[in-house]
């Protein structure tokens, strides 16, 4: 498949790629990798330059372009550094429902602050492609005189405890099947029974603030209320999805980070004599990883390209996400074994590569959601 980018397209990679040189500086992330702190500096610098959001219209803050932008961009970020690469990206992590679902006041009320890098965002995904194991657990809403008081709990939420405001899907708690009129609400920052358990402490990703959510009788209006009722199952599907393609740049871009960080250790180092990139299974190592790289960068920008021209592929989406998260944990996993002791060092930034990869992995849908997801839309309708 040839996937040509357009010129736009490869100025926005170029300003990405000075941008990182110039901002993402090494020890600096290694220090706020070993605290988990959020690179709140660097993110705001980011969004004046427009590169937080640039899916989102103009009138909202944001650049007025597509996913496929969106995507260069998280893939540029994450390879020259994985960690603040991917917390950049996720800190509009719940701009999408609001986007794609929410009326004018909640767009107007939140986007453009989350775009301005004033801002983060969260939100949960529960849904019939990522429930393993907690679809039970989905917050329920119970209706009052003006709204509803919601209950419950949320294992991970990205930005817990640090966002303006969530996005949450929140069951009647009459059944738990997938079309249980299921609703998607915003519960803004600082309400009455919201609190948080941090969740930081984590093997990656450790820059994006992690909480466990509560809500204790939270109560909210009907203007809280994203799109329609009974939609909710709809929109995490879409917004699931969507972060599927997010996930893969950021998996991408990881792997692309991992493996150049390892063709310049294997040009300089040298055993028995000679450098090491001269050996032939060194060299073979480094072509299987530039392979599987490059084949899951024409699948995440063409599942990116498919929500820019309004039919999304789920389907491509899903297949773009399983390989690009497995494709930057063995990439990276190949990078720590060909670079030795050193790339077992924090110095070398490739052992964080690893753990960052292991963590996209894991969240938005593990790869047993994706395959179902997948398999679903492959085999269709079984008589
Ligand atoms: C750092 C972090 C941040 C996160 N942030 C968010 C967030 O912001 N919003 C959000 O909604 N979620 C978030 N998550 C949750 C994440 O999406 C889930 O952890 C993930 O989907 C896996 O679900 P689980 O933890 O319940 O694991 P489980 O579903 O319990 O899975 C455990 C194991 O069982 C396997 N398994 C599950 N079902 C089956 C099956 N049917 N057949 C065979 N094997 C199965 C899985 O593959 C896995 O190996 C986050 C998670 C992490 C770690």
């Amino acid at each position: 498949m040839e996937f040509q980018l357009e010129k736009s397209q490869q100025e926005i990679q170029k300003a990405v790629k000075d941008f990182a040189k110039g901002e993402f500086d090494k020890e600096l992330a290694r220090e706020m990798d070993k605290t988990c702190k959020f690179p709140t500096r660097i993110w705001q610098n980011a969004a004046d330059l427009g590169f937080i959001g640039i899916h989102v219209p103009e009138e909202l803050g944001g650049g007025g372009m597509g996913v496929l932008e969106n995507t260069l961009i998280a893939e540029a970020f994450c390879r020259r550094d994985s960690t603040i690469g991917a917390a950049l990206m996720l800190s509009c992590f719940a701009a999408e429902y609001l986007l794609r679902f929410g009326g004018d006041h909640q767009r107007q009320s939140f986007l453009p602050d989350v775009i301005a890098g004033r801002m983060l965002s969260g939100a949960a995904f529960y849904g019939a492609e990522n429930r393993s194991g907690f679809w039970g657990n989905t917050p329920v809403a119970e209706k009052t005189n003006n709204g509803w008081r919601l209950s419950g709990e949320i294992e991970y939420v990205i930005n817990g405890g640090r966002a303006g405001f969530y996005c949450l899907p929140c069951s009647n708690g009459k059944n738990h099947s997938p079309s249980s009129n299921l609703k998607m609400v915003i519960v803004k920052d600082g309400l009455e029974g919201v609190s948080f358990e941090d969740r930081n402490d984590t093997l990656g990703l450790r820059m994006t603030p992690t909480a466990k959510m509560i809500l204790a009788g939270v109560n909210i209006s009907p203007e809280e209320l994203i799109g329609k009722e009974n939609q909710g199952e709809k929109q995490v599907e879409r917004i699931l999805a969507e972060s599927w393609v997010l996930i893969s740049a950021l998996a991408l871009g990881i792997a692309q980070g991992a493996l150049d960080r390892s063709l310049d250790y294997v040009k300089q180092r040298e055993q028995f004599g000679k450098k090491i990139a001269r050996f032939q299974v060194t060299q073979h190592k480094l072509a299987d990883m530039a392979t599987r790289i490059e084949q899951v960068r024409y699948l995440t920008y063409a599942a990116a390209k498919s929500f820019d021209s309004r039919k999304p592929e789920y389907k491509l989406a899903a297949m773009a996400k399983l390989g690009a998260a497995r494709t930057a944990v063995a990439v990276a996993s190949e990078a720590v074994q060909l670079m030795g002791g050193y790339g077992y060092m924090t110095e070398y930034d490739v052992e964080r590569f690893y753990r960052d990869a292991k963590t996209l992995e894991l969240i938005g849908g593990n790869p047993v959601n994706l395959r179902n997801a997948i398999a679903k839309r492959i085999i269709g309708r079984i008589r």
